[in-house]
């Protein structure tokens, strides 16, 4: 499914010279304050364009996601705060938990499937993810996409829907959102009504046909989480840009409302899979029989 003209012509992506952006020392990676006590972790040069977050409270540090696994996160995120850090993961897709192993604290959900991606990604499963056309600039020298994997992480705190973490000054609350994946969750930061969306919501195509998802489920979530629309005033993807406008969840529903009713605008991809496109985004979804 790769798009023609090639994926990175869009980049560098404007919304990203809005924000601040913090100095490093790996250029793999982008990194920039989205606002008080969070910072955006993104990794253009992939395909993938995954963006992680560092959640600062005043004394635990919250890592969503650890990325490809490409750069390296653990002194990355060091670099950024002196804190323990605890790692959370929006779901366990490859490009999510790149950077797991290297870290001692994970909380994720248990569901068979991150029990299953917990095993990790072997290098001939993984060099697809990095062949031909995924890079828009080089990656560092060291990385050889032959050797490339997901390595295998432990889960260490199970977490469920409704789960607080208190980091201090700020409170995170877990929401399981499936669809996209079965262990999908989004956070909610309501003091500060912000709404990390992982892959349940991103200004780009958003998958509901992988083996793992499923199209109900996720317009149950998207339903649900049209209803918290009005507390929050951003949305924090998982991929391309950060922050978007909080009214995506009511639009998201409003799609999924659509194509559930047979309406919507598509095009039929390979193996009869539909590329449905609204505005701001796109629904990729299976096809009907
Ligand atoms: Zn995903």
């Amino acid at each position: 499914m790769r798009p023609s003209p090639p994926w990175w012509s869009a980049l560098p992506r404007p919304q990203w010279s809005k924000l601040e952006p913090v100095p490093q020392n790996q250029a793999w990676f982008e990194v920039y304050r989205v606002t008080e006590g969070v910072f955006a972790i993104y990794e253009p040069r992939h395909f993938e364009e995954v963006i992680s977050y560092l959640i600062l409270g005043d004394r635990q540090a919250v890592l969503l996601d650890t990325g490809m696994g490409i750069g390296d996160m653990k002194r990355l995120a060091g670099e950024l705060t002196p804190m323990d850090i605890i790692v959370l993961n929006s779901h366990t897709h490859f490009d999510h938990v790149g950077g797991n192993y290297q870290f001692d604290t994970i909380y994720a959900m248990d569901t068979p499937f991150s029990r299953d991606r917990s095993k990790g990604t072997p290098p001939d499963e993984a060099r697809a993810y990095v062949g031909e056309g995924q890079f828009w600039k080089a990656p560092p020298e060291d990385f050889s996409p032959e050797a490339y994997q997901i390595r295998p992480f432990t889960i260490t705190h199970v977490i469920c829907d409704g789960d607080t973490m208190d980091l201090g000054g700020r409170t995170l609350e877990i929401l399981h959102t499936p669809g996209h994946a079965p262990d999908e969750i989004s956070v909610m930061d309501r003091t500060n009504r912000l709404l990390f969306t992982a892959d349940t919501f991103y200004p780009a195509h958003m998958y509901t046909h992988f083996p793992e998802s499923d199209f109900d489920t996720y317009v149950e979530t998207a339903r649900r989480l049209a209803g918290l629309a009005d507390k929050v005033d951003w949305l924090l993807p998982a991929h391309n840009y950060t922050p978007v406008d909080a009214e995506y969840l009511k639009k998201m529903y409003a799609a999924f409302q659509t194509i559930r009713e047979g309406g919507g605008e598509y095009e039929t991809l390979d193996e009869g899979i539909r590329k449905y496109t609204f505005d701001g985004f796109y629904l990729i979804v299976k096809g009907k029989g």
